[in-house]
């Protein structure tokens, strides 16, 4: 060994012993969790130009993938913040995801499964903490009133406590609440700037289900909850520039209803089974939404979660390579005056 790599291999060793010794000792942690928390704290929430579309959930309830959680997607614009759906784990992606929590302006439910609600409550309480000033108002089909009511009976003491620890001036009870909206199909929303229209979808025996389609500046986005490939829906998307459709892959279910079968797994299986006329088959959604003229279509609600490469293979069986298939956190921004759809894949 000659003199220079010697040289480097002993500055390595002092280096790596120091970064041990800083690592095991209290005031190396002190320090070097100091350097971290600055960089964490000091993160803003994001304000993107133009309407902004972030997958804060892909999953459906069928399958565990812990890089996706359940049905999730947030509007952003400079001056709006809406989420449709709010899944289990939605709300640590949307925390990851860097979203204006503090401003949100309201959920949107397309029906009250529980991969589409369980995480409501939690982005009531971080938006509440985090100083939205009004309260949050959540629309969805009739039976919004009976899913919200039950939430805020479950919270309020909760939010009493929280109240009574840090006072009423940073957490007041009056938007401490939810506030249920009950929709029917047409215009549920609308600004200057911005129109959100609910329409009926297909997701039988569940009634009422709901899609939404938002337009912002000329650019728009539809997000049809949980559905078959329906006409209402295409009728809604007409002409949009993004489409946001729940899928199922027909060959990766029916394989694995047959494994769980196979395994003595009667009760999943049947279970699983009926799963199987209540998605949309991806195979069968593209050319619909190229009839209505649908510039991008997108996948998303997995049915079963795509833990692995493979299955997403499968999900693209009889799709050209055109369709997305989201994953959690990707985003999709269309400014307004052009007609591009800038995609960022996290
Ligand atoms: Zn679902
Ligand atoms: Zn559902």
């Amino acid at each position: 060994m000659n003199k220079i790599t010697t040289s480097i291999v002993t500055l390595v060793l002092i280096i790596a012993g120091s970064g041990a010794v800083i690592y095991n000792t209290a005031s190396g942690q002190d320090f070097l969790y100091k350097q971290l928390a600055t960089l964490a704290t000091g993160q803003k929430a994001i304000n993107p130009e133009g309407l902004n579309v972030i997958v804060c959930g892909s999953a459906s309830p069928l399958g565990n993938d812990p890089a996706r959680a359940q049905a999730c997607i947030a509007v952003v614009t400079p001056e709006h913040f809406f989420l449709f759906d709010v899944g289990a784990r939605a709300p640590m992606r949307i925390a990851q995801g860097l979203l204006p929590i503090n401003r949100l302006n309201g959920i949107f439910l397309t029906h009250f499964h529980s991969d589409h609600i369980a995480g409501v409550p939690s982005v009531n309480m971080n938006s509440w903490v985090a100083g939205r000033d009004t309260e949050l108002n959540v629309y969805g089909p009739q039976g919004v009133g009976t899913v919200i009511g039950g939430f805020n009976t479950a919270y309020q003491l909760d939010q009493t406590y929280r109240t009574a620890h840090h006072g009423a001036d940073l957490l007041p009870q009056v938007t401490a609440a939810m506030k249920p909206i009950t929709l029917t199909p047409g215009i549920a929303f609308q600004d200057a700037n911005i129109k959100i229209t609910a329409f009926p979808v297909d997701h039988s025996p569940i009634d009422p289900a709901m899609g939404y389609r938002v337009d912002y500046k000329g650019r728009s986005v539809v997000i049809s909850g949980d559905t078959v490939s329906t006409e209402s829906l295409f009728i809604a998307a007409k002409n949009a520039d993004l489409l946001l459709h729940d899928a199922l892959s027909e060959p990766a279910l029916e394989t694995l209803i047959a494994a769980m079968k196979a395994s003595g797994n009667d009760r999943t299986a049947n279970i699983v089974g009926d799963v199987l006329d209540y998605h949309a088959s991806s195979t069968n959604i593209e050319e619909q939404s190229k009839k209505a003229g649908i510039k991008q279509l997108a996948f998303y609600h997995f049915v079963p979660v795509p833990n692995l490469p493979l299955v997403e293979k499968m999900f693209e069986r009889g799709i050209s390579s055109d369709v997305i298939l989201t994953k959690d956190l990707m985003t999709f921004q269309m400014l307004p005056g052009s007609e591009e759809i800038i995609v960022t894949d996290p």
